[in-house]
């Protein structure tokens, strides 16, 4: 048996990439250009619809440009989950725009459209939703929401490249979403993000900002920032493209061998809307969650993750007093197990006897 530990997350770069990149470098033109046109081009094909697409240099940019480009601003309130990465709301405030945190419903770990509509105030301009973990958020209940209180919505689908509600893939529901390309993600570009709008407006408003607010040379037309994409980064990001779907269904056979085969652990429910994608494959340990995530690294040498275990609305970059206990929970009891695909049999073999002795000695 092997004893390397298994990571918790693997990038995978191959000779495709290598020669991508190469053929880039190789041209002499290296900054914003026809391999980002063509990475646009193909990942709206490829993942939401046929929607037009506008690719920046991060996630987090991605978000920040689409909530300025809908015109989120001071004043302005938007309605985000605590129990998610920090950019989601970091991007709100980044406008001089309020996020205000509402709590998750405990199967899928995503906002609850219930705790949303309480949240509501006159000054709620938006929703934005997490597919967190690659399971999609109740689009359809979150939509009536929305609906209901003349609301945006905006979809962070950083961790949901392909994963679908009723059929639909996500980044496709919202004003804007938002895929992420940073390396431990579903793809990667090296660093990158994303845009999916079916706006022309918003569209045209995200290739502005992300240019300094100019479309042609010094015509600046608003105040913008450089959030270019590369076309090194597109590069990358154009092979991984081809390959992200034989990767999704990789890590959904790796989930259905944990899902059958692990005990005394609860795993990961999937609505019978969805398609999980399993960015991370996340159990809830209810007892002595950091003595179990020590045990599996040291004792078995599974890499595991714990995202996340400070909800947003504690960090001190936020600092709010709020009872959110469904999100207090899921801080306090999950673990992510390794997933990717590239475990081996042999690798899933051992996650699975690590976390059943665990189980079984009542750890
Ligand atoms: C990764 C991530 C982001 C930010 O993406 P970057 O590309 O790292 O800037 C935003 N939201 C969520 C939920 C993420 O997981």
């Amino acid at each position: 048996m092997s004893t390397s530990p298994i990571p918790a997350a693997k990038p995978i770069i191959g000779d495709e990439e290598r020669a991508a990149v190469d053929r880039v470098l190789r041209s002499g033109m290296v900054a914003q250009g026809p391999e980002v046109a063509a990475f646009e081009a193909e990942f709206g094909q490829g993942l939401v619809g046929g929607r037009a697409c506008v690719a920046v240099n991060s996630g987090t940019s991605g978000l920040h440009l689409g909530l300025l480009a809908a015109g989120v601003g001071p004043g302005d309130e938007v309605i985000v989950p605590s129990f998610t990465f920090a950019a989601t709301a970091n991007s709100v405030a980044l406008t001089g725009a309020t996020p205000v945190f509402a709590d998750i419903e405990p199967r899928y770990f995503c906002l609850d459209p219930a705790a949303v509509e309480s949240a509501v105030t006159e000054r709620t301009v938006g929703i934005m939703p997490v597919h967190l973990y690659g399971h999609p958020a109740d689009m359809t209940a979150l939509g009536e929401v929305a609906q209901r209180h003349g609301l945006k919505v905006f979809e962070d689908a950083a961790q949901a490249h392909a994963a679908t509600w009723k059929g639909s893939p996500v980044g496709t529901f919202g004003t804007f979403a938002m895929f992420s390309l940073y390396p431990t993600k579903n793809m990667t570009s090296g660093e990158g993000g994303m845009v999916s709008t079916d706006d022309p407006e918003i569209e045209r408003r995200l290739r502005l900002l992300r240019n300094q607010g100019m479309l042609r040379q010094y015509e600046n037309e608003l105040v913008g920032l450089n959030n270019r994409m590369t076309d090194i980064h597109a590069a990358i990001g154009r092979v991984q493209l081809t390959k992200l779907s034989g990767w999704t269904k990789q890590r959904q056979e790796n989930a259905a061998f944990l899902d059958a085969n692990l005990d005394g652990v609860v795993v990961p429910p999937v609505s019978e809307h969805a398609t999980h994608v399993y960015h991370q494959y996340t159990i809830r340990v209810t007892a002595d969650r950091d003595g179990f995530v020590t045990a599996l690294r040291e004792e078995h040498g599974v890499g595991c993750g714990v995202y996340y275990p400070i909800p947003n609305h504690r960090l001190p970059s936020f600092g709010r007093d709020l009872d959110l206990p469904e999100t207090e929970k899921a801080a306090a009891e999950v673990i992510s197990l390794p997933v990717h695909p590239s475990l081996s049999g042999e690798d899933l073999e051992r996650i699975v006897t690590a976390v059943n002795t665990l189980t079984k000695a009542g750890a």
